[in-house]
């Protein structure tokens, strides 16, 4: 069964702000931080875990992370010669840019795939454009019209600075409205709180979808009793790594454990994916 994950943490680890840092700086990423050293160690653990592609998520977040927009040229530069199996996510941050039609412009044309925006982490609402933050549509205008995609996280976060104010995804809706062609990706669906909205959103918009990362595989019918029947617009993602997620290969085989048939298990750990990112 080919895997491709939308959801793994490849980003400059000595950009992190030091109380962040303490939050992730745990036994469970003793290795993370030697395989995110390089490309080589990326791709060997992806091997080791039978993944054949996975998005690189990279985010600005001055204020909470401590990572600025060099994440971006970053990311671009780490996945350069495997663009194949490695797909640069980055981001743009309104509050901290002051041309940001310029900045996304760059950014995509450094050959970021996909773009991220947290909520919670970059401390504005995901419709904000509709009321002050009008530079926010700048961007989704630009990867409507370009069709790259863009992920939103949704739920809580427990970073210490991090508002969970902007946690509720329900403000997507106005996205999903207002830039109907945007290819739009609901991380961690929500998770805890939020599943209900991520799961309508998903299911009232074409263009929305949901990635599953960061729930471990065993809760999924507890959080999605109808999985099965949304498979065309969910997508595999392990978070990785992100305390919990001990094995990417494991939380494959407990998500394939679930038995919900061979025709759901290809479409959410490949097919859907692989129609959205086009290869
Ligand atoms: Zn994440």
């Amino acid at each position: 069964m080919r895997v491709f994950d939308v959801h793994i943490h490849v980003q400059p680890w000595e950009m992190v702000a030091p109380d962040a840092l303490a939050m992730v700086d745990d036994p469970s990423h003793a290795g993370a931080k030697d395989i995110v050293s390089s490309p080589e160690n990326v791709l060997r653990f992806l091997d080791e875990h039978e993944i054949e592609r996975a998005c690189c998520i990279n985010y600005v977040s001055p204020d909470v992370m401590g990572f600025t927009r060099e994440v971006n040229d970053w990311i671009a530069s780490f996945t350069r010669d495997h663009r194949d199996r490695l797909l640069p996510v980055g981001s743009v941050n309104p509050l901290h840019e002051l041309k940001v039609h310029q900045e996304i412009r760059r950014v995509l044309d450094l050959g970021i795939r996909m773009i991220k925006i947290h909520p919670p982490h970059q401390l504005f609402a995901p419709n904000a454009y509709r009321h002050e933050l009008w530079q926010l549509a700048e961007i989704y205008r630009e990867c409507e019209t370009r069709g790259v995609p863009v992920m939103f996280h949704t739920g809580t976060s427990v970073f210490p600075k991090a508002r969970n104010i902007f946690a509720d995804p329900m403000p997507i809706d106005d996205v999903a409205i207002d830039f109907p062609k945007l290819k739009i990706i609901l991380a961690h669906a929500g998770r805890p709180l939020y599943g209900e909205t991520a799961f309508f959103l998903m299911r009232r918009h074409a263009n929305v979808y949901i990635d599953l990362s960061g729930i471990p595989p065993k809760s999924l019918p507890r959080y999605f009793p109808r999985l099965a029947d949304v498979a065309d617009k969910a997508l595999w993602g392990t978070d990785w790594p992100s305390p919990g997620v001990v094995s990417p290969k494991k939380n494959v085989a407990d998500f394939r454990a679930l038995n919900l048939g061979e025709e759901a298990e290809k479409k959410i750990l490949w097919e859907n994916a692989a129609r959205i990112f086009e290869s």
